[in-house]
């Protein structure tokens, strides 16, 4: 936590309360799991003893905003952590990704493009011939299949050419929206969706901008709060934002620059009323 924030937090009284030093987590735990079923017994009051405001609006303009800039100054560049060079490596890239780390696809991808320079390099191999480079990925056989499958197709349909179509992205093998939503908002600058991810989905979720609990679904309630103009950077930050801070299991609260902005319902520290429903799934 900032120490400016810290210093508002402890003057605001709400020291006593909730304030708690790093190092206690196992009281911080206590106090969340309190917190939560308080929140669960009364919406009249919460862990702070702070009554919630009326007509909060998770989604308000205003707070979206806030949440983008503040993602903004945690996060100054945020972009897609994916080694590539064109959009054919990105697509690759991004179908190996899927249950693995962008490290772990850093490491591979360099060898198979090496060896496979080319979509049309792709095209010519079989999926087995494939599958032994890409093993560290996981997952290995179905994603040589999607490589090569995609490959094929980019050939034969798309002139050797990954198209910077939404549709056509969505016809090729092992491609679906938040592949092509990846592509076009990375290498083509098109923001037409919004890549939902694993950290996308939880910390949403945690943030309150949507309560959906599907890729598709998710992606349509962001759409409709996050101006279009940054559906490809919120993406960026909150992928950045998970790996730092908001991990999956005990997020790192207390270091949050969006912590009096959260209500999540499994914060591990707050200074804020926790919200039940704020969930990562
Ligand atoms: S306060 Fe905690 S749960 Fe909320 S966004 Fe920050 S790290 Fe995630």
């Amino acid at each position: 936590m900032p120490t400016a924030q810290r210093k508002a937090a402890k003057s605001s009284g709400a020291k006593k309360s909730a304030l708690k030093p790093k190092s206690s987590a196992k009281a911080s735990a206590k106090k969340t799991s309190a917190a939560k079923s308080g929140a669960a017994k009364t919406s009249a009051t919460n862990a702070t003893g702070v009554k919630p405001k009326p007509g909060y609006n998770p989604v308000a303009p205003e707070r979206v905003q806030e949440i983008l800039a503040r993602l903004d100054r945690l996060y100054p560049g945020a972009t897609c952590a994916l080694t590539h060079k064109n959009a054919w490596e990105l697509l690759v890239a991004t179908i190996l990704s899927a249950q693995c780390t962008d490290a772990t696809v850093n490491k591979v991808t360099p060898m198979i493009f090496s060896k496979y320079p080319t979509p049309q390099a792709f095209a010519a191999i079989t999926p087995e011939q494939l599958e032994p480079d890409i093993r560290p990925t996981g997952f290995f056989r179905n994603k040589a299949k999607s490589v090569v499958g995609a490959a094929k197709e980019v050939v034969a349909n798309f002139g050797g050419e990954v198209p910077n179509d939404m549709e056509k992205l969505l016809s090729l093998p092992g491609v679906a929206r938040k592949t092509a939503n990846v592509v076009l908002g990375t290498w083509f600058k098109l923001g037409v969706g919004v890549v939902v991810d694993t950290h996308v989905h939880r910390i949403s979720r945690r943030l309150e901008l949507t309560k959906s609990n599907d890729a598709r679904n998710i992606e349509q309630d962001l759409m409709k709060v996050i101006p279009q103009a940054r559906w490809i950077d919120y993406a960026h930050l909150i992928i950045h934002h998970g790996r730092a801070l908001c991990i999956a299991r005990k997020p790192k609260c207390a270091d949050c620059g969006l912590e009096t902005l959260c209500h999540a319902a499994d914060k591990t520290w707050s200074t804020v009323e926790i919200h039940k429903d704020a969930t990562p799934a």
